[in-house]
């Protein structure tokens, strides 16, 4: 059983997302699905300039 970084729901019962960050054996962060990754980017800002190099 895990619980969603997000909401702290279990992620078995949606259709989970798992991201790591850095080295690929990293312990991955699990999400419910990409509603719950995309509320908590949204949530702290993360994507605010984040992005490697696009021209806006
Ligand atoms: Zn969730």
């Amino acid at each position: 059983m895990t619980d969603c970084a997000y909401c702290g729901c279990e992620v078995e019962a949606h259709d989970p997302v798992y991201v790591s960050e850095g080295e690929p054996e990293a312990t991955a962060t699990p999400y419910c699905n990409y509603g719950c990754l995309a509320a908590h980017v949204e949530a702290d800002g993360l994507a605010v300039g984040t992005t490697c190099s696009v021209d806006l």
